[in-house]
């Protein structure tokens, strides 16, 4: 479907790119320079504070890789919407590697109003608990509101679940829904459901290849995938190898910084504070440097 601000919004995206020569940041995601047929996926972190934004921007500049920020619901609770945006947009401007600001998961439309308002450059909404016709129709005016703003959007066709559970054939996707969902959508980046799982705090799980296969080989838009920290190293470059081009990571960080200050503060009662949260951003910086080479990214930017 084409909708009647296609045309502006290309426009805006390249008088974005024509400014100063390069990227300005923060961008959208479709200026990451990732796309279908580029044979790496680019990382989504979740971000919660400082001590999650400035490690994903360190990461980005050790590895020369694309990154994006990505703002989710209970962070929003803990920070503010306002709070964390604002925070992204100003670190993002310190740096030269392309960097996008990307709301995760909203489930209403006034959250991915009030953040296109506030200048974020992407979009999720996550109508995967809705009917499939409602999910289509509210999935399309995110994508109208969003290309509006100059952003980009990402819809989620299939059900990733959350909690300790393993993934039922029914919420897995639907190829034939999820060439339909898209087309009509006009959705950016598409979310499918493969085996995965939001919130494991290790990694466990296996994806469902073929469907993959199957996904990439019919949809045009890149294919995105959640819960990546309960999934296997083998398993994620397997996805990459087999089209999937977004890769969401938020459990598995929280686990680095968490384990870090446990032990920390147990062997060093007397450190201050801050000598502890630095120490803890280092190692969320590799975390995230290491999954930067996993997911191929390293060097494109
Ligand atoms: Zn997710």
């Amino acid at each position: 479907m084409v909708n009647f601000s296609h045309g502006w919004w290309v426009i805006f995206q390249y008088v974005h790119i024509i400014k100063k020569g390069h990227i300005m940041n923060p961008c959208n995601l479709n200026q990451l320079g990732v796309s279908s047929k580029t044979p790496w996926a680019v990382g989504h972190f979740n971000i919660h504070n400082m001590e999650f934004i400035r490690p994903v921007v360190r990461a980005a500049e050790q590895e020369k890789s694309p990154a994006i920020l990505a703002v989710g619901m209970l962070s929003v609770k803990y920070m503010g919407l306002e709070p964390l945006i604002t925070a992204c947009q100003i670190i993002a401007k310190e740096t030269n590697v392309p960097i996008a600001i990307h709301l995760d998961h909203a489930r209403d439309l006034n959250t991915v109003r009030q953040a296109l308002d506030l200048g974020i450059n992407s979009v999720m909404f996550d109508g995967s608990s809705l009917g499939y016709e409602e999910n289509v129709e509210k999935t399309t005016q995110v994508v109208q509101m969003a290309h509006a703003s100059g952003a980009t959007a990402e819809g989620e066709i299939g059900i990733v679940p959350h909690g300790d559970i393993t993934v039922s054939k029914d919420d897995m996707t639907d190829p034939a829904k999820a060439v339909e969902f898209a087309a009509r959508t006009g959705v950016d980046f598409l979310a499918v459901s493969l085996g995965s799982v939001h919130g494991m705090k290790t990694a466990g799980t296996s994806l469902n290849q073929e469907l993959l296969q199957e996904l990439y080989k019919q949809i045009p838009a890149p294919l995105v995938l959640h819960g990546a920290s309960g999934v296997v190293d083998a398993h994620i470059k397997d996805a990459v190898a087999n089209g999937i081009r977004k890769i969401n990571v938020n459990t598995g960080l929280k686990v680095v910084l968490k384990d870090f200050l446990s032990s920390r503060f147990k062997n060093n009662p007397e450190s201050d504070l801050l000598d502890d949260l630095d120490l803890g951003m280092n190692r969320v910086t590799e975390s995230i440097a290491r999954r930067m080479r996993l997911f191929g990214s390293s060097n494109k930017a």
